[in-house]
């Protein structure tokens, strides 16, 4: 059954007065009366055309954005958060990367500018990326302020004419019969149909292929999500460590403590103030039900924490210096696509003749031992193609970020920052050309593609 005849009887429209209407309100403004103090309370309803519609607006849906914006495309960008950047800024995974491989920069563009600017006004140093970091993969990555690239990014999708909107969410999709999709929004007091020629899904979890059925891909058993936050107001010399291991594994017999809440390393997780030294296991941010239970995890995991030290010499003065509001999430649903790159294809570092981006981090799967990172062999750097941002069979339809198309141990390397980044700009500049030229992104003739995307500054491999 189509979602348009689910619709309440006045707002059930037929093709053409359903287009009719898009012309009265289109990606630049729309139709929402301004609700008054005696006006009911009743959903408004908005009618939105756009030749782009990116879905999450997070490391990879921002950048895709920004991109289609920049291209002249009318692009509409929604976000059930309160602000862009997703993992990097609610998630609070502030350290992107990463950008650099073996002495030369691979990811640049849109990403790496914003990242730069984001760092440039904290004055926040970069990495020297010319000394090797060996087995420390994380030197290269680049420390900013989460929540001001959240501004930084934002003020570039205004300037691009990216149509912003925050607190919602596609609660239906299906296709269109003369090509591209219609898709039903819902936020706050409002809901919108958006008639878009071409969509990327950059939710994380290939959210909008799954509301179109288009095949995904999902581990019984998926990495362990973790709550940001960082612990201060104690002097690691001057505790009791042995009594403390002792204490913690008392606290996890009696069930007090759970060991993932220092995965299993509580000097590990005391020496970092408890930064990324947790895991929820099973966090998954697929619904609003199972994202609010990562997050009730996350919390009582700091509560029940805080309270095992409080209860201790040394911990008088224990502090909070940072908290997110959100639990990480690692792994969730992929695609399907095109092309399934796989580790074979991640480690040998295969030049896909599609390749669109470069991607560069250890294999890295979390799982409730902890990480066991597989750096790549010295020289290697890993390729993304186009086929693997495209769910099998679809047209007018793209992801980016880390539910692109890939086999689990690929996917672990392609998830981080810098690459979601990059193929955040390479499916929204597929996306625009084809809106504009009236294809699907599959058909957008390659040499045009890497064209756009080298003038506006991103490095695609073979070029
Ligand atoms: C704890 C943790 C540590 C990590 N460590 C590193 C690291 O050290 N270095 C590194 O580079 N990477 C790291 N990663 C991985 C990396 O941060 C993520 O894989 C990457 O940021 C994912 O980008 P994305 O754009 O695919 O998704 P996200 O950045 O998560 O963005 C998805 C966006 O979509 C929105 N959204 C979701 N569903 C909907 C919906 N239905 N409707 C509207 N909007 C929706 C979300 O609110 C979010 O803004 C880590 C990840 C985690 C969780």
């Amino acid at each position: 059954m189509s979602f348009m005849s689910t619709l309440p009887a006045q707002d059930t429209l037929s093709r053409r007065t359903f287009l009719a209407a898009l012309g009265t309100a289109t990606a630049a403004g729309p139709a929402v009366a301004a609700d008054s103090r005696d006006a009911p309370r009743a959903a408004g309803t908005a009618s939105i055309e756009a030749d782009v519609l990116v879905v999450g607006g997070g490391t990879a849906g921002a950048i895709a954005a920004i991109q289609a914006g920049r291209l002249g495309a009318r692009t509409v960008l929604v976000e059930s958060g309160s602000q862009l950047g997703g993992t990097l800024s609610t998630g609070g995974v502030d350290y992107p990367g990463l950008f650099h491989a073996w002495g030369r920069q691979i990811i640049a563009g849109i990403g790496w500018d914003l990242v730069t600017q984001t760092a440039a006004l904290t004055a926040s140093p970069l990495p020297d990326f010319s000394v090797p970091t060996g087995r420390w993969h994380w030197k290269h990555q680049v420390r900013i302020h989460g929540g001001l690239y959240a501004a930084v990014a934002e003020d570039a999708c205004l300037k691009a004419g990216v149509q912003l909107r925050y607190y919602e969410t596609p609660l239906a999709a299906e296709p269109a019969p003369g090509g591209g999709f219609r898709v039903r929004l819902a936020g706050k007091g409002l809901q919108a149909d958006v008639a878009a020629r071409t969509i990327v899904d950059c939710t994380g979890s290939a959210t909008v292929a799954g509301l179109l059925g288009l095949p995904r891909l999902r581990e019984e058993v998926t990495q362990p999500g973790t709550l940001i936050y960082r612990l201060g107001g104690y002097d690691i010399a001057k505790l009791d460590l042995p009594a403390l291991d002792a204490a913690a594994k008392a606290a996890v017999a009696d069930g007090k403590l759970l060991s993932v809440d220092f995965r299993h390393n509580l000097r590990g997780f005391l020496s970092s103030g408890g930064e990324n030294s947790t895991h929820v296991p099973g966090a998954d941010s697929t619904t609003s039900a199972s994202h609010t239970k990562a997050n009730l995890d996350g919390r009582q995991g700091l509560v029940r924490m805080m309270r095992f030290l409080k209860a201790h010499p040394g911990f008088e003065t224990l502090d909070i210096e940072r908290l997110q509001a959100e639990t990480g999430v690692r792994e969730t649903f992929r695609i399907d696509g095109e092309t399934r790159v796989s580790v074979d294809d991640y480690t040998s570092g295969r030049v896909f003749p599609d390749a669109v981006a470069f991607a560069f981090y250890p294999v890295d799967l979390h799982d409730e031992k902890g990480i066991r990172p597989k750096p790549l062999a010295e020289g290697v750097v890993p390729t993304v193609p186009l086929g693997a941002l495209i769910p099998k069979g679809s047209r007018d339809f793209l992801v980016a970020g880390r539910c692109v198309s890939s086999d689990r141990l690929a996917n672990s390397g392609l998830r981080v920052q810098a690459s979601c980044m990059a193929m955040g700009q390479a499916a929204g500049a597929a996306a625009a050309l084809a809106a504009k030229s009236g294809t699907t992104p599959a058909k957008v003739p390659l040499a045009d593609l890497r064209m756009v995307l080298q003038s506006h500054g991103a490095i695609v491999p073979g070029s």
